[in-house]
């Protein structure tokens, strides 16, 4: 039992959330909307269809949500999307959120973005204590950019990555290793994130939701990129463990720090810690598996929160051992539901 979990049990604090295979839930992803004013390949249909908006939750409601999870020891939080900075008055919500911050109850809050609007709001993210986001970058050329995410323009989120690190938070990257498109610039990626001082980390591509065309000619494992980059450069192993799933090394040449998430070609589901909440109020317990609880209801039936936290016990207990991704099996999805309904 960790020193946190023990000084809650000691001091009677709400039980704090053990799924059956004794993991401690303690990190909670919520994606605040679906939409998104990019269309990446590999994420959704450039025709994606969006969720009515009269079905999210509102502010208020997500903001209740989180508290209950906090109560119950989760002590990290992720806003995701979709682009979380598309949501109106998403920054109502971080005000809400960061009081957990000021009290101790929360360890972190943390955002992932794909960087257009980050320019915008970063400096008061940073006020409400925002200490890092990952901002998703798959290339440095601006056409292949465009043709990624089919409309972006690279200078808006590069300028917004810049105005991150001036408000003073840190930025790590994450790009997806994409097989002809990005594959052959992926060391040089590294080196200008290191270079700048952010950490970087490679995702490889899951099959998660329809999109137009084959997601097996997009995959590249990580570990054929990896044998590349240990042609220029020295990998030294790193025991960091976030409880997700990335493994890390250390860069010799760089001194920076390099991420693998490999959901296909490894299993990390054994230190999951984290359970993921939809804009709609579904709770996934597993970003591979179809189960969900829905929270929506519990919510809105009684104002007291007995029954949602109820809801979520109910829900932890059914968090399933592991996922069970295979890109061979993914025509269609594996997964139908997109990584932007269940955040990243
Ligand atoms: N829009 C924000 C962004 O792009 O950072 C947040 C949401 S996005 C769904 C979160 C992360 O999921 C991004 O890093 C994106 O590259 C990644 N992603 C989306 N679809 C994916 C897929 N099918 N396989 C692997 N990663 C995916
Ligand atoms: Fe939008 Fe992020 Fe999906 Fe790209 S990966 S389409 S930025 S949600």
């Amino acid at each position: 039992m960790g020193v946190a979990l023990a000084e809650r049990v000691a001091s009677k604090a709400p039980a704090p959330l053990i799924d059956p295979f004794q993991r401690a839930i303690t990190y909670l992803r919520i994606s605040v909307t679906d939409r998104c004013d990019l269309r990446c390949v590999y994420c959704m249909s450039d025709d994606m269809q969006f969720l009515p908006k009269r079905d999210l939750l509102t502010l208020e409601e997500l903001d209740r949500l989180c508290g209950v999870f906090i109560d119950r020891g989760v002590r990290k939080l992720r806003i995701t999307g979709g682009e979380p900075l598309l949501r109106r008055d998403i920054m109502h919500l971080f005000r809400r959120l960061s009081r957990h911050l000021g009290s101790g109850a929360l360890e972190e809050l943390t955002m992932t973005t794909n960087g257009t609007q980050l320019g915008r709001f970063a400096p008061e993210l940073a006020e409400l204590g925002v200490k890092r986001v990952n901002v998703s970058l798959d290339t440095l050329d601006p056409d292949k950019f465009r043709a990624v995410t089919r409309r972006g323009d690279l200078k808006v989120v590069l300028d917004g990555i810049e105005k991150a690190r001036k408000a003073g938070i840190k930025v790590k990257i994450n790009a997806v290793a994409l097989k002809g498109v990005n594959e052959d610039e992926i060391a040089d990626m590294i080196a200008w994130a290191h270079g700048d001082g952010m950490d970087m980390t490679l995702i490889e591509v899951m099959p998660l939701g329809e999109v137009e065309g084959d997601r097996t000619d997009q995959f590249l494992p990580l570990s054929v990129a990896r044998a590349r980059l240990e042609q220029r450069y020295t990998m030294v192993p790193l025991p960091d463990r976030t409880g997700g799933p990335a493994r890390y090394v250390r860069i010799a040449e760089t001194g920076g720090r390099l991420g693998f998430i490999t959901p296909l070609t490894h299993n990390f589901c054994e230190s999951c810690n984290r359970v993921r909440l939809t804009c709609t109020g579904k709770l996934y317990m597993c970003l591979g598996q179809e189960d969900a609880a829905d929270l929506r209801h519990a919510l809105r039936a009684s104002p007291d929160d007995a029954l949602v936290t109820q809801a979520v016990t109910d829900a932890i207990a059914r968090k399933p051992k592991g996922h069970d991704f295979v890109i061979e099996r993914a025509r269609p999805a594996a997964v139908p539901r997109h990584m932007s309904v269940t955040g990243g």
